[in-house]
């Protein structure tokens, strides 16, 4: 089962993407390196509610 999360910008805090993941392999919360469209750089990304 997958569930839908929101990746926040950890130094913006914009909310830049969508994704899903798997819960049962992953009941923490994720964190990704990604784009941000705002700081035009690549930053830490967090999972969100
Ligand atoms: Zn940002």
């Amino acid at each position: 089962m997958r569930m839908k999360i929101i990746l926040e910008c950890t130094e913006c805090h914009e909310r830049n993407y969508v994704t899903t993941k798997n819960k049962q392999k992953h009941p923490e919360r994720m964190e990704v390196m990604k784009y941000c469209p705002r700081l035009k750089k690549y930053t830490l990304h967090r999972e969100t509610k």
